[in-house]
């Protein structure tokens, strides 16, 4: 993310309208809450066509949030600022709009209609607490934005140029209030274009690896080209333009990565498109990574096709009893190794019928581990009718991390095992 974020900064040059975002509340500045507000925000907003430069927390003191908002203002067509609606005293964010826009507050009967309908509707039989009238305060001059999901309706100012909205900062309020929003787009920011987004994934090649292949096109900026390593084991490449220099450098980037390319977002989406496109199946013989592996398979749409079981082969006896692992094998290489990971996925694939069948034997810590086997060690394997592969990775991180990493670079030895991949 880190990187696709610094990658994708706005061009120079760039004549697209600029946004920023506020996510406003202590409890962000805290860290209690993730700010996932304006991760949202701003996909929409470069999706809709606008170049968002910045985004910004602020806690809720009103002289903060007044100070963020005249500098957000300055040169951009549109801010959108989350949280600090609610009835109580420590939420700021109208006060602090009425004094960034030079008007006073004022109640708005279209507005306290809302709040008192909303409490007959949800909490029938109980009286509008007093405090609540303080969200049908409104600055002057100000748009009402409906709140279909809550109490507490958004509101559309403008300071100088800039059209500045706050919502709610309830995501799910929030999400609803933006879409109706970004409906009203070619009134607020006329002649706005959507730019042609492209990606190309690919796995099984570091981003290092990856960039020697593509040289210079990942610092140019038309189009702009990010780069996203994610954590389940697949890298994406995002092409933001017109849709012929979009075109052009998909063809591009895939020509340069072609052995490496995956045709889907990601190892278990990959995996699932190919195997139901041939009819194939997969099965899963899972030690370490507990699930993990079934559980990326089954979150992709479709899967039901293609997954046919997932062990939770912990103990060793288990590995021996349910895959036909020989006791003297664990014995004599140890139970994370080369060896217990390919007889389990051999196992798995004899027992379950399926097309390949993936193994996983590892240290997911955060104790135990040796000079030979440390934390993090992790063997998976993946057995299909013409043989079998086994992989040994290094993870670090938490046993969470591990546990999750570890599942995705078993469904990519899956798919090297079904593709021959390098
Ligand atoms: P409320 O009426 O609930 O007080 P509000 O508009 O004042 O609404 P906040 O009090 O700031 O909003 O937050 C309400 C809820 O939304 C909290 O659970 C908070 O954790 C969550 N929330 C607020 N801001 C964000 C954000 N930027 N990202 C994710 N969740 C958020
Ligand atoms: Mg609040």
């Amino acid at each position: 993310m880190r990187k696709a974020a610094s990658s994708l900064q706005p061009p120079a040059s760039s004549l697209r309208p600029l946004a920023r975002i506020l996510a406003i509340g202590d409890e962000l500045l805290l860290g209690r809450t993730i700010d996932s507000n304006s991760a949202h925000i701003a996909q929409r907003l470069s999706d809709a066509g606008l170049t968002v430069d910045y985004a910004r927390t602020v806690g809720d003191s009103e002289a903060a949030i007044i100070a963020a908002m005249r500098t957000a203002t300055r040169g951009a067509a549109l801010v959108v600022c989350s949280g600090g609606l609610g009835p109580t005293e420590d939420d700021r964010t109208r006060h602090a709009l009425a004094r960034s826009m030079g008007v006073r507050l004022a109640e708005r009967l279209a507005a306290w209609e809302h709040v008192t309908a909303w409490y007959a509707a949800h909490r029938p039989g109980v009286a509008v607490p007093e405090v609540n009238r303080r969200q049908a305060l409104f600055p002057v001059g100000t748009e009402i934005l409906d709140n279909d999901r809550g109490t507490a309706p958004g509101m559309l100012g403008r300071i100088g140029g800039c059209w500045i909205t706050c919502m709610p900062g309830v995501p799910h309020e929030m999400h609803a209030m933006l879409d109706r929003l970004l409906g009203q787009l070619p009134r607020l920011v006329p002649g706005l274009a959507a730019p042609t987004v492209g990606e190309v994934w690919f796995a099984g090649l570091g981003e290092s690896a990856a960039q020697e292949r593509i040289p210079g096109l990942l610092s140019e900026r038309d189009p702009l080209v990010g780069i996203t390593v994610s954590e389940l084991g697949h890298i994406t490449l995002r092409a933001v333009g017109t849709p012929l220099q979009v075109r052009t450098r998909l063809r591009q980037l895939r020509a340069a990565l072609k052995p490496w390319l995956l045709p889907r977002a990601g190892l278990a989406a990959s995996l699932v498109h190919r195997l139901a496109t041939e009819d194939g199946t997969i099965a899963c013989a899972e030690s370490c990574t507990a699930g993990h592996a079934a559980a990326q398979i089954l979150a992709i749409p479709g899967a039901s096709a293609v997954l046919r079981e997932s062990l939770v082969a912990y103990h060793a006896e288990i590995k021996t009893r349910r895959l036909g692992v020989p006791a003297r094998l664990i014995a004599q290489h140890g139970v994370v190794s080369e060896a217990v990971a390919r007889r389990m996925a051999e196992g798995m694939r004899t027992r379950s019928g399926a097309t390949v069948a993936v193994a996983t034997t590892g240290l997911a810590g955060p104790d135990g581990g040796s000079a030979e086997v440390p934390v993090g060690t992790v063997w998976t394997a993946a057995s299909t009718a013409t043989g079998t592969i086994a992989r040994r990775v290094r993870i670090k991180g938490t046993r969470e991390r591990v546990q999750r990493r570890a599942a995705a670079e078993a469904l990519y030895t899956a798919w090297v095992a079904l593709t021959g991949t390098p």
